[in-house]
């Protein structure tokens, strides 16, 4: 392949309507504050990327993400589109803090790149599949609510619902029973966000055990930094525990396969980016835990993004990959086809296959 220059890097905020409120521990967000990255290569190629911060997360805001983009503008400018890793090694090794904005950058450069070679970006690493289904997760409503919601989403075909746990556990227990009641066909995945100790933990798979509540997965129960923490409630359960705050880069995957305290890794591309994402599931496949791929609140081209990785590489157990703003709201057009709770990626469109509308 002949040297492909960048020749116009163009960044802009992004702002959509999310389809339900997003509780943060500073407030609450009513609107995606994203920004998107544009390269455009000699050949005319456009490749984009999406940067998705949260601030309890990441660290990371619009903002701040708008001020990383431009300060990497003219490093990227005239690069060889085919060095994309160069770029982004480098790039990591200044902007080590702001994951998301770098992740944008990673986004832009394979979306580019694998148009340029003609391929599906799924093809590129590896093409195991082409079709992925998703959960959809319930939020923290009333029972009555969540009863409902999960008959009309178990009506629509999802077929595992996840809801988030560990503020209070009798109500968690209530929504959970609700769940159940409503969708009793779908498996269930619970999510702590770090909500437990790890005696809380434990007494709570106890509860949900004694109401007769299967999960099939219990994501970060106790806070990111107690790994051993975490290998004691994984000890005293058979429900699997996913690592997920615990792991943005493939040194903390290490970490939790050397304390042995997580099942499960859960990847994120706003987490880890999306080079360091495809170490962490190497890392986890040699190591026999199970991979997870999840989400922060991207629009359809960051969540593309992450159904082309699961396509491309396979064997991830468990999606979460709902969407959170309506199809009428998104800031982009093409990508995975979606009709719940599948998405299929097809073979006409190269890279991502996303276009802004
Ligand atoms: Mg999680």
């Amino acid at each position: 392949m002949e040297r492909i220059k960048i020749k116009k890097v163009f960044i802009e905020p992004v702002n959509s309507a999310l389809a339900e409120p997003f509780k943060i521990a500073i407030g609450t967000k009513y609107s995606i504050e994203n920004v998107c990255i544009t390269v455009v290569l000699e050949n005319g190629v456009e490749g984009y990327g999406e940067a998705a911060p949260l601030e309890p997360v990441n660290g990371e805001n619009q903002a701040t993400v708008l001020a990383t983009l431009n300060s990497c503008k003219e490093f990227i400018l005239d690069k060889d589109i085919s060095e994309y890793r160069d770029i982004s090694k480098i790039l990591k090794n200044v902007f080590w803090a702001q994951v998301t904005a770098r992740c944008a950058v990673e986004m832009a450069l394979l979306d580019a790149f694998t148009k340029s070679l003609n391929i599906p970006f799924y093809k590129f690493l590896g093409g195991t599949n082409n079709i992925i289904e998703t959960d959809y997760t319930i939020d923290i409503v009333p029972p009555d609510v969540a009863k409902t919601d999960a008959a009309k989403l178990a009506a629509k075909g999802y077929r595992t619902l996840k809801t988030k746990v560990g503020k209070n556990i009798s109500e968690d227990i209530s929504r959970l029973l609700a769940i159940k009641d409503g969708a009793s066909g779908c498996a269930i995945t619970i999510d702590a966000n770090q909500g437990f100790s790890p005696c809380e933990a434990v007494h709570f798979l106890n509860e949900l055990e004694k109401n007769h509540i299967h999960p099939i997965l219990f994501e970060q129960p106790v806070i990111k930094t107690d790994l051993p923490g975490m290998k004691y409630v994984k000890e005293h359960t058979s429900v699997p525990i996913c690592a997920d705050e615990s792991v943005f880069t493939s040194a903390d995957a290490i970490n939790i396969i050397r304390t042995g305290c997580a099942d499960v890794i859960n990847i994120k591309i706003m987490k880890s980016g999306i080079i360091e994402a495809l170490d962490i599931a190497a890392i986890a496949r040699s190591a026999n835990i199970k991979l997870m791929i999840g989400c922060m609140l991207e629009s359809s081209l960051g969540l593309g993004c992450s159904v082309h990785i699961a396509a491309g590489l396979g064997n991830f157990n468990y999606v979460d990959l709902d969407p959170h703003i309506e199809p009428e709201n998104e800031p982009f057009t093409g990508g995975p086809d979606y009709k719940a709770p599948l998405y299929t990626i097809s073979d006409e469109r190269s890279g991502l296959g996303i276009k802004r509308r």
